[in-house]
């Protein structure tokens, strides 16, 4: 393990997408395997020599275990693309060429172009437009410098008026493929960012713009697991339930527009009361919730008592002068082992009592 911790929720995602670069990964090697039965194909109709067809299918299967190999020690999770995708699409092209060198039929080399396209439509979901176009022209120049190979040694095998109109041919599907490419990697950015403005919208509450319930229960999962793993005496996960006292008055008294006012007051003196790595969120109508990981008791009580003093100093422009808002919480130690749920019930009675105490002032579950 390195310096950085990761959750058990982060090393499940990398293990998933490990997983699913390992499915792509034999999708690659199934029309791997459609060339390789092409080229025993050339080989048993006798358009091929034993040799390269030998090394060509060498090289192939070790290639191929040096991705499988990359991808089970996660080794390629230190690369900039951890799905190796141009690395796949262009490393099989060289042994291909070799191949192509010693077909002796100019139309049966090629079958090889089209399955080199068929690999560059891997790319068009996974790579940006600039590399899919380098790929593109990867091959395009490995074909070229075959043809040289040929002219200088193997004129017989070449006619250059056919492979004019192959290179000129070529060249048009791979501009045709990168243009369709970049508009799938379009596509793809807006949904990530459309996907993105969702998560955002999902997690937090529209009026106070604060992490909503759901956001809240993560973050206490997270936390709680975190705790777990240290459970030193100093390292405690302490909960605060807040609840504005007499809210629906204010309601009832200066209307729906003044208590929504109140809400966006009370969540910006709790962002600002907090420290970097404690967390706040609208748990549902007026009560919210403090999350205060790595902290004592004592620090606890400190940060419910800077909030409880912030909020009674609020002046509020919605509410007639001198009017004071008050709030009262309950709060609770989550120790390693406990169950958040149970936490969360125990921060409420001591809400309850903090309530019945006559309000603005706080309580500690026993
Ligand atoms: P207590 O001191 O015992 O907490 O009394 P309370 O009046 O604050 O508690 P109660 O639960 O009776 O009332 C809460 C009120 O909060 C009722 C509900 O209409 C109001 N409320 C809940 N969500 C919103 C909101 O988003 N905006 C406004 N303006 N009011 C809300
Ligand atoms: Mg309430
Ligand atoms: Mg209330």
């Amino acid at each position: 393990m390195k310096g950085t911790q990761q959750s058990p929720t982060q090393t499940s995602a990398v293990m998933k997408s490990q997983q699913l670069r390992f499915q792509r990964m034999l999708w690659g090697f199934v029309s791997m395997g459609c060339t390789i039965t092409i080229v025993l194909g050339l080989f048993f109709f006798g358009l091929l020599p034993g040799m390269p067809t030998l090394i060509y299918l060498g090289t192939i299967i070790l290639m191929s275990a040096v991705f499988v190999g990359l991808n089970k020690s996660g080794l390629n999770l230190r690369f900039k693309d951890p799905s190796m995708t141009a690395a796949q699409i262009i490393s099989p092209l060289w042994p291909a060429i070799l191949i192509m060198y010693f077909v002796s039929d100019a139309q049966a080399r090629m079958a090889f172009l089209l399955m080199a396209t068929g690999g560059l439509l891997f790319g068009m979901f996974a790579l940006p437009r600039r590399t899919m176009l380098s790929v593109g022209a990867l091959i395009v120049t490995s074909y070229l410098v075959l043809l040289s190979a040929l002219f200088q040694w193997a004129p017989e095998r070449v006619n250059w008026r056919v492979e004019v109109i192959i290179v000129f041919a070529y060249f048009s599907v791979l501009m045709i493929v990168a243009y369709l490419g970049s508009v799938i990697a379009g596509m793809r950015s807006t949904l990530k960012k459309q996907n993105q403005t969702l998560e955002i919208l999902a997690s937090r509450d529209a009026l106070t713009q604060l992490p909503n319930r759901r956001a809240l229960m993560d973050q206490l999962v997270k936390a709680s697991a975190r705790m777990e793993r240290r459970s030193a005496e100093q390292n405690e996960l302490c909960i605060s339930m807040l609840d504005i006292d007499h809210f629906k008055r204010i309601n009832d008294t200066w209307g729906h527009d003044a208590g929504d006012a109140v809400l966006m007051q009370v969540s910006r003196v709790l962002q600002h009361a907090l420290r970097q790595g404690d967390f706040v969120g609208r748990f549902g109508g007026e009560e919210f919730v403090i999350l205060l990981p790595e902290s004592t008791l004592t620090a606890a009580m400190q940060v419910a008592e800077r909030v409880q003093t912030r909020i009674s100093e609020l002046t509020l422009p919605e509410l007639p002068d001198g009017t004071r808002i008050t709030v009262s919480q309950g709060i609770c130690i989550h120790k390693p082992g406990d169950k958040i749920e149970v936490t969360l019930k125990h921060a409420d009675e001591a809400l309850y009592r903090a309530k019945s105490q006559g309000r603005n002032c706080m309580v500690v579950a026993s």
